[in-house]
Parts: structure tokens; C-alpha cells; sequence
């Protein structure tokens, strides 16, 4: 019996443990640190050998086939030993892609995969298509692989640049690469290329056939784009792929046209997607839906109509004697504030602050002098966000707490206004987690209600 080894047993490497049981492979799994209880469980009703704690090298060094998670870096020392000794070494997305002919549509970017995921997930499910939805959300792709209905249609699987990094052949049947700004640098040598050639392993695997939709307006894409795949799009004839440039004209005014179906206009006014953002990421996800060619226009537009985002994504709270309170406590860096204030159509009161990861402001500035009439800080150490706006002639003030930022915001709004939680940091100074942050703000929020 061949041997699985799988090292790391997180979503991902629990579930490739369950898949390569199923396939009748003699599992162990192995994970320095402590496993999950939910995890433990699974494994042990599965009947699959396991340790914590620390990594039986012997024993890993016997498998004919290694099974990375993608939370393990390629630096560490097991899998330095691993590769020295010819053996195979994979990524669970591929290890589960080779037990599974349903097509899939793959979303990878560096902002907007769950939001683009979930939506592209509901657009078919609303329609009746058999349809999971999983891999860098909710269940591991393997696992689905393994509990896999005979029914099914299509899978939607959100990838995030470490799973891609363990793919060899697999490539998703539609492929979607939403934008490219720096992030995780720390896996790629600090180099930005890297991670952008990361990013790109969405194409890595040979395909018959498949769509290729990007982000025309994004340099990084377009760049790497350009220098690497263009020519062969045009004279590989094995690389039978179709590029499908998502341009900002296509979508800019929330309505519009797809190539094919072009009988049909698209409206976003009725949604709850708002910001050009969400327009692309709408945009991506109709082009990939219909080329399932499986829904018709109707019954997208209807989707669109009844699709509600994850929390914490732009989220409406409620409006309190005409103030109208936002959470996109998801908004951790500069870039997803950038797009959240470009959004904001009423004057704003934005809350900031938190864990600054080395942040660079600027980018911010036209929109915060165009928009923004004051700003509540909310966070241990304000300083930078002081020093960088105190010149701008508007109130800014600060606050530790949840119920203190909601308290000073809403002392400062008028109705007309918006209270606007988009930190651009992380929250570890004063909160458990970016979720934690955000039900913090919306109990404040409704608890002023009761009021
Ligand atoms: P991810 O799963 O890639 O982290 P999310 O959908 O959870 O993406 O969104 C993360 C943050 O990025 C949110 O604050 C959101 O407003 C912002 N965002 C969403 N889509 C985009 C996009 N296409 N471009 C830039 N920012 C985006």
C-alpha cells in the first residue's frame, strides 16, 4: 500500500488525511504544534494515524508521496529533507484535484476572493446548479473531493497564494486573478515578484481548455501578464486558453453587458454590492457563472438581487436618527480602505486605527479630504494617523474602545451622515480578531438603538 505522509493538520491537511484514507492510501499526518479538537475527532473516526507535537522524521522520510499544508513554509527543515530525498511533495488543492473530474472555478487576488467566491458560489446555487463551495473558505476542497455527491456540477474554490504554490498540474476549468498588492511577503524572500509569480500558479497546470478572467486595471496582473502568458496565449497551440480582460469601462456604472449575452442588461443598483470594487468583483463572477453555461442572464440578475456578503465586508448595521453605521472591520490595510471610502457617497466620520502594519497613508489622502469630515481613531498607539492628518482642519479624535469610538462618532454625525469602521490596520491591540472588532462596533451600535 502506497504511503501518504501529510504535514500540517489544519483544514487543508485534515482533509487531505480524510480524502487519501478514502482513496485506500496508508495515511499519517504529522503537525509540530498542537491539533484542533474538531480536527482530532474527525481523524480518529476516520481510523487515521496522527501525531502532535513534533515530526516523526523517520517515518515521514518513508512516504512515496508528501502532502504539505499550505500554512508550512518551504524553508523548514522536515520538508528541506523531504525534497533532498526525491520524494514527491504536493499541495492538498492538487493531491484533491487528481480524485475529482467536476470542473471548478478557482478565485485568487490578493483583496476580494471571499466576496468574489461566495458570490459566484450563490449566483449558481440560486439558480439550482449543484454547486460546493470551499478550499481557502469554510471546508478544504479535498474534503468535499471526499465526500464528493454524484450529482454535482461545479465546485468554487477561493485560493489563496500559498495553496497555489503546492500545484503541479491542477488548474481550475475558469480562473479568476482579481488583483496583486503586496502581502505575505515574508514567504517570498520579500520579493514582490514572487509573489506575483505565485499568484499566477492559478495557470501553472496545462489545460485543454479554460477562461482565464483578470483584472484589466490592475498593473501588476497586466504586467506579469504581458511579459509571461500573451505571447503563448497567441502561438502555444496546447495552450488552448481564453484571456478575458475585465477592463474598468466594462463595469464602472454598475450596469452592463456580456460579450454573448449581450441582449441582456445587468443591474447592480438593486443589490447590496456597493463601491467599484464590488462592481468588478460582481462583474468577474457574472462572466464566470454564465460560462458554466448552466443559468441564463435572468436568473444571475435575480442572485445579484438576493446576495448577502459575509459580515464584516461594507457591512450596513443600521441607521440611528439618519446616521447611517457601516462595519468593514475586514479592512486591514490601506487598500481595501481606499475602496471602502470610494464608496461612501455621504460625508463620512471614518474610524481608523489599530495595529498599523507599517502603513503608508497617502494613498488615502484625496479621498479623506474629499469625504471624510472627521476622524475617530480607535486604537493603543494613534500617532501616525495624528501627525498625518492633524493638518487637515477637521476633528480628530481618539478612542480604546468599541463602545467609546461608536460613543464619539456618533456625538460628531448628523443625520445625512455616515460612521464609516474601516481601520486600515489590525486589531490584536484592543480586540481578539477583525470579527471580534466588528461585532464589538455593531452591538455598540444597536445597543444606542435601544436607547
Ligand atoms: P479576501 O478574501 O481576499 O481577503 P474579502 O472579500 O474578504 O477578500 O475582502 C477583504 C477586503 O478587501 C474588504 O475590506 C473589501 O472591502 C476589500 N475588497 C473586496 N474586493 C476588493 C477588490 N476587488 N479590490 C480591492 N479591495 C477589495
Amino acid at each position: 500500500m502506497k504511503k501518504v505522509v501529510i504535514i500540517g493538520a489544519g483544514e487543508s491537511g485534515t482533509g487531505a488525511a480524510l480524502l487519501a484514507k478514502k482513496q485506500g492510501f496508508d495515511v499519517f499526518l504529522t503537525d509540530k504544534s498542537g491539533i484542533k479538537e474538531n480536527y482530532k475527532e474527525a481523524l480518529l473516526l476516520a481510523n487515521i494515524d496522527f501525531e502532535e507535537g513534533q515530526h516523526d522524521e523517520k517515518r515521514v522520510l518513508e512516504a512515496d508521496l508528501v502532502i504539505k499544508s499550505p500554512g508550512v513554509p518551504d524553508k523548514v527543515e522536515l520538508i528541506k529533507k523531504v525534497q533532498e530525498k526525491g520524494i514527491q511533495i504536493i499541495g492538498e488543492i492538487e493531491f484533491a484535484s487528481r480524485y475529482s473530474s467536476v470542473p471548478t472555478i478557482g478565485i485568487t487576488g490578493s483583496n476580494g476572493k471571499t466576496t468574489t467566491t461566495l458570490l459566484t458560489h450563490h449566483l449558481l446555487h440560486s439558480a439550482g446548479v449543484k454547486v460546493e463551495m470551499g478550499g481557502n473558505i469554510g471546508k478544504s476542497y479535498a474534503e468535499l473531493v471526499s465526500n464528493e455527491a454524484t450529482d454535482l456540477q461545479w465546485y468554487v474554490l477561493e485560493l489563496s497564494s500559498f495553496q497555489l504554490d503546492g500545484i503541479e498540474n491542477y488548474t481550475p476549468d475558469i480562473a479568476m486573478l482579481l488583483n496583486i498588492t503586496p502581502d505575505h511577503l515574508d514567504r517570498y524572500e520579500y520579493k514582490f515578484e514572487n509573489y506575483i509569480a505565485s499568484k499566477f500558479g492559478i495557470l501553472r497546470g496545462k489545460a485543454e481548455q479554460r477562461l482565464f478572467i483578470y483584472n484589466g486595471g490592475d498593473e501588476n496582473v497586466m504586467d506579469y501578464f504581458s511579459t509571461n502568458f500573451a505571447k503563448k496565449w497567441a502561438y502555444d497551440p496546447d495552450f488552448q486558453n481564453q484571456p478575458y480582460e475585465v477592463k474598468k469601462e466594462l463595469y464602472e456604472s454598475g450596469t452592463f453587458n456580456i460579450p454573448g449575452w449581450k441582449s441582456f442588461t445587468f443591474d447592480l443598483s438593486k443589490t447590496s454590492l456597493k463601491g467599484q470594487h464590488n462592481f468588478f468583483n460582481a462583474y468577474c463572477a457574472v462572466v464566470a457563472a454564465l460560462n458554466t453555461g448552466l443559468v441564463t442572464p435572468q436568473q444571475i440578475q435575480i442572485g445579484l438581487e438576493t446576495f448577502k456578503n459575509a459580515p464584516h465586508r461594507l457591512e450596513a448595521v443600521a441607521t440611528i436618527n439618519g446616521i447611517e453605521y457601516i462595519n468593514d472591520s475586514k479592512a486591514t490595510n490601506v487598500d481595501s480602505v481606499f475602496y471602502a471610502l470610494g464608496a461612501m457617497t455621504k460625508p463620512t466620520i471614518l474610524i481608523l486605527g489599530g495595529v498599523d502594519k507599517g502603513n503608508d497613508y497617502s494613498p488615502l489622502d484625496d479621498l479623506i479630504k474629499a469625504k471624510v469630515k472627521a476622524i475617530v481613531c480607535m486604537g493603543i498607539d494613534n500617532e501616525k494617523i495624528k501627525t498625518h492628518y492633524g493638518q487637515y482642519g477637521f476633528p480628530i479624535l481618539e478612542s480604546e474602545s468599541a463602545a467609546e469610538a461608536v460613543q464619539k462618532s456618533s456625538d460628531l454625525a448628523k443625520a445625512g451622515d455616515v460612521v464609516l469602521l474601516s481601520p486600515a490596520c489590525a486589531s490584536f491591540d484592543l480586540f481578539k480578531n477583525y470579527e471580534d472588532r466588528g461585532d464589538q462596533f455593531k452591538q455598540c451600535v444597536l445597543d444606542n438603538l435601544i436607547i
